[in-house]
C-alpha cells in the first residue's frame, strides 16, 4: 500500500499489514455548517481507514474539531463559546448522514489545554520559543529545517505567516515568527490561566498537542486539504520536531473543491453546506461523486458533474435488479485502492462487475452498499404484473399488453424472467435522479 507525501514528493510504501496505522486528519475550524469541500478530508480519511481495516491493517484515525481559533471569534464576539459548541454538534450530524461511521478519536482543543500548555512550556524550555506582551511566539530561526513541507524558502513576503498577520508583530523578534499563546483580548468570552497569564493557544499548536495526545510522538500519516501545508502544517512540524518528536511520516494532502471554477471557501463567499449537498443529491451521490476524484486532485462542483454521479448511482441499482453473473475480478480494485488510494481506478473496475456478492463487498467499502438494496415496486402494481402474467398465461395478449402499459405509464417497466414469480419489476431507466 502506497500513497503519495507531500514532504518527499514521491509514493511512500505503509509498513505491512498490522501495521498499526496511525492517522490525524485536521478537522474543521467550527463557527458555522461545515460546507461541501470540508467533508472531502472526512470522506477520504473515512474511507482509507474503512479499506485499511479491511486489509488487516490496525487502525487508529484522530480527526480534531478546532474549537478554539480567531475565526470563531470574529464570528461571534462575546459569545463565541456558544457558537463553537453548536457548530461542534451541526458538524457531527452532517457527517453522521453521510453513513461512514466516525474517527476513533474526536478531540476538541477546549478539551486539551493542558497537553498544549506543556508542550509550549517545553519549546519555551527548549530555546525554540518565547514570551513577549502576554504571547507566546515560535522561534522560526530556532529550526533549520523550516520550509521543507513547503518548498517556502528564504526570508521574503511568502515567508510571514498569512493567517498570523493580525499579531502584533512588533513583539516578533522574526516577520516569520507565529503564536502557540495569545494573550487574552478584551471581549473574548473563553480564556485559560497558564503560566504566560490569562489568554488561548494559537491554531497550530492545536494539532501538535492532540496529535501526540492521541496517537503518541510519531505516528504515520497526517492529513488535511492543501491549502493547510502553510502555514498550519509547516508550524506543526516546527513545533513538534523542535520538541524532539518525530511526528508525522507521511503527508496526504487532498485537493480542493471547486465551484465555477473557484476554490470552495468562505471568505470567497462561494460555499454549499453538506448539509445542502445532502438534502439536493443523496448521500449516494455525493459518495459517488468523491469517488470519482483522485483525492490529490480539485474537482469541480456542478450540477452538471452531480447528475453524472447520480446516473453512476443508478447503473449500480441496475446491476443489482438484472441477475447475477460470473463478470469482474477483485484483484484490479484492491491494485488501485494500493497505488495512492486511486478511488476513481476503483470506480472504473466497479463498473464493469456484474456480480452481486462481488460488487456488494466493492461499494461496502465506501459506504455504498445501499445501492445493491434496489427499491421494490409498489404493491397496486405487483397486483398488476400478475394479473399480466396469468393474461399471457391464457393467452390474452391485447389484456397482457394493455397491463404492460398501465405499469409503464406509472413509470416502472416490467421484465420476464425464469425465476419465481416469473416477472421483474424495475424503474423505467432514468439517466439520473434527483433528491425533491
Ligand atoms: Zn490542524
Amino acid at each position: 500500500m502506497r500513497l503519495y507525501d507531500t514532504a518527499t514528493r514521491s509514493l511512500q510504501e505503509l509498513p505491512p499489514p498490522p501495521g498499526p496505522v496511525r492517522m490525524y486528519f485536521c478537522g474543521p475550524t467550527v463557527y458555522q455548517r461545515i460546507h461541501v469541500g470540508n467533508a472531502r478530508p472526512f470522506v477520504v480519511s473515512m474511507w482509507l481507514k474503512r479499506w485499511l481495516e479491511r486489509s488487516g491493517y490496525d487502525v487508529n484515525l484522530v480527526e480534531n474539531i478546532t474549537d478554539i481559533n480567531d475565526k470563531i471569534y470574529a464570528a461571534a464576539p462575546g459569545n463565541s463559546g456558544e457558537l463553537a459548541a453548536d457548530a461542534s454538534r451541526w458538524y457531527i450530524e452532517d457527517t453522521e448522514k453521510l453513513g461512514l461511521g466516525r474517527p476513533d478519536h474526536e478531540p476538541k482543543a477546549t478539551e486539551t489545554i493542558p497537553q498544549i500548555v506543556a508542550l509550549i512550556e517545553e519549546l519555551v524550555e527548549g530555546g525554540h520559543a518565547y514570551p513577549a506582551g502576554g504571547d507566546v511566539y515560535f522561534r522560526v530561526p530556532s529550526f533549520a529545517d523550516y520550509g521543507r513541507l513547503s518548498g517556502r524558502h528564504g526570508d521574503d513576503d511568502a515567508m510571514r505567516n498569512p493567517s498570523e498577520e493580525e499579531e502584533r508583530s512588533e513583539l516578533k523578534e522574526d516577520p516569520r515568527d507565529f503564536a502557540l499563546w495569545k494573550a487574552h483580548k478584551e471581549g473574548e468570552d473563553t480564556w485559560w490561566d497558564c503560566p504566560w497569564g490569562r489568554g488561548r493557544p494559537g491554531w497550530h499548536i492545536e494539532c501538535s498537542a492532540m496529535a501526540e495526545a492521541f496517537l503518541g510522538p510519531a505516528f504515520e500519516i497526517h492529513g488535511g486539504g492543501i491549502d493547510l501545508v502553510f502555514p498550519h502544517h509547516e508550524n506543526e512540524i516546527a513545533q513538534s520536531r523542535s520538541a524532539g518528536r518525530e511526528f508525522a511520516r507521511i503527508w496526504m494532502h487532498n485537493g480542493m473543491l471547486r465551484l465555477a471554477g473557484e476554490k470552495m471557501s468562505k471568505s470567497l463567499g462561494n460555499i454549499v453546506s453538506l448539509r445542502e449537498a445532502l438534502d439536493r443529491w443523496g448521500r449516494e451521490t455525493l459518495l459517488v461523486y468523491f469517488l470519482g476524484g483522485h483525492w490529490r486532485k480539485p474537482i469541480d462542483y456542478s450540477d452538471e458533474v452531480l447528475e453524472q454521479a447520480a446516473a453512476q448511482a443508478e447503473s449500480f441499482r441496475n446491476v443489482f435488479r438484472s441477475g447475477s453473473e460470473p463478470v469482474g475480478e477483485w484483484e484490479p480494485f484492491a491494485a488501485a485502492l494500493e497505488d495512492d488510494f486511486n478511488t476513481a481506478e476503483a470506480l472504473a473496475v466497479m463498473h464493469g462487475w456484474r456480480d452481486h456478492d462481488l460488487l456488494r463487498r466493492g461499494l461496502e467499502v465506501f459506504g455504498l452498499e445501499t445501492l445493491a438494496e434496489a427499491e421494490a415496486a409498489p404493491v397496486e402494481l405487483e397486483g398488476l404484473a400478475r394479473r399480466r402474467a396469468d393474461a399471457r398465461e391464457r393467452k390474452d395478449f391485447a389484456e397482457g399488453d394493455r397491463l404492460r402499459d398501465e405499469i409503464e405509464a406509472a413509470g416502472w417497466e416490467v421484465r420476464d424472467v425464469d425465476a419465481e414469480p416469473g416477472f421483474q419489476l424495475v424503474p423505467k431507466a432514468p439517466t439520473w435522479r434527483r433528491r425533491p
